[in-house]
């Protein structure tokens, strides 16, 4: 059983931490936090041994009744990997720590590429992580645009991608985000970071991304045009989606038009915290002129990454090959509607 540490328990953690603990080959060996907020108070009540983050305020925890395991420190010299979780830029402080105790680490998607060796979607990548020490699960953002581009590369070869990003202005917990009422270019220069950060991936990927923000908090938005080599039908590009296990095609049926009834279709269904590991590809979106194919999708930025450090914690211990970790990680977390 493989051990893993989640330091930082919030939006990715906690979700990552659930994750884990589905696996069938590794198991949560505890999660670090900073303080004793009402994600400490769920992590005891799941079961969770909970590790303070920062000495300092440990005594915070024993004041809200909570027991604390340790300090992080014990948690990361026990684990065999660690996945930092923590708000961007903290991860980078983090790695002196992991690397005084020789444990591999996961960043995500906060972090800055060059804080690791390879950044990591599992299938575009998977195996540029084996035996590697440190690596990024690349962002929501990133991680969403990679599903899409490696099979079109792989089926037809791209030309350049071009794609709009409508961000929302904060996840539904981040009562300080914004914007409340506007349309934001952001970031207003062009092209954004983003499509730089997809050629971390993709590393000979010609790709140019536009960023906005707005008043929403329920998932990213994409809009999509990749000029391929050669062309190809609306319907072959269609099929080749429906093969890819972390693509989900919203059938015109299902009368989903928007990110709201995405996520309520996804909290009908049962999915934990309402969350959408797959792309959410509008189907009759996927429309070809040429060589040009185009496509709306909508990423759940909570979420979609969760998958992907599963199975970057197979790829840095090498567990397993990408085929058959992602296999195990789309079945027991029920991958595909
Ligand atoms: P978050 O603020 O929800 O959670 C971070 C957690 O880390 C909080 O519980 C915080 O208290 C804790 N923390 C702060 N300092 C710490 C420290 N020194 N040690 C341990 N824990 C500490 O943030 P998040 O949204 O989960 O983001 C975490 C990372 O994941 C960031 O790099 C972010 O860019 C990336 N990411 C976020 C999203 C998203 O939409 N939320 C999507 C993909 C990737």
């Amino acid at each position: 059983m493989l051990q893993v540490a989640i330091n930082g328990y919030g939006t990715i953690g906690k979700r990552v931490a659930d994750a884990v603990r589905q696996q069938p080959d590794m198991e949560v060996l505890g999660v670090a936090k900073t303080r004793p907020n009402f994600e400490a108070e769920t992590a005891i009540e799941k079961g969770f041994a909970l590790y303070a983050a920062v000495e300092e305020r440990e005594e915070l925890f024993a004041e809200a009744g909570l027991e604390i395991a340790g300090p992080v420190e014990d948690l990361v010299a026990d684990a065999d990997v660690v996945v930092d979780a923590t708000p961007s830029g903290i991860g980078a402080q983090n790695k002196e720590l992991y690397e005084e105790y020789d444990t591999p680490a996961l960043y995500q998607g906060g972090e800055d590429a060059d804080l690791t060796d390879v950044s990591f979607n599992a299938r575009s990548n998977f195996e540029d992580a084996v035996d590697a020490d440190h690596v990024r699960v690349v962002s929501c953002n990133t991680t969403g645009l990679s599903r899409v581009i490696a099979p079109l590369r792989e089926a037809y070869g791209v030309e350049k991608v071009r794609a709009t990003l409508v961000r929302r202005g904060g996840d539904p917990g981040q009562t300080s985000r914004g914007p409340i009422n506007d349309i934001l270019p952001n970031p207003v220069t062009i092209p954004s970071h983003h499509g730089p950060d997809v050629e971390t991936i993709f590393t000979d990927l010609d790709i140019d991304t536009l960023g906005m923000k707005v008043p929403a908090t329920l998932m990213h938005m994409h809009s999509l045009n990749v000029t391929l080599e050669e062309e190809v039908d609306a319907a072959d590009v269609r099929e080749l989606f429906a093969d890819e296990s972390r693509l989900f095609l919203i059938p015109e049926r299902m009368d989903i038009d928007g990110s709201g009834k995405l996520k309520e279709y996804a909290l009908d269904a049962g999915r934990p915290r309402g969350d959408i590991w797959e792309n959410c590809i509008w189907e009759e979106s996927v429309s070809t002129v040429g060589r040009d194919c185009y496509l709306f999708q909508g990423i759940h930025q909570e979420s979609d990454v969760v998958p992907e450090n599963v199975d970057a914690v197979r790829a840095v211990t090498g567990a397993a090959d990408a085929e058959e970790s992602i296999e195990t990680t789309n079945e027991t977390l029920g991958i595909g509607f």
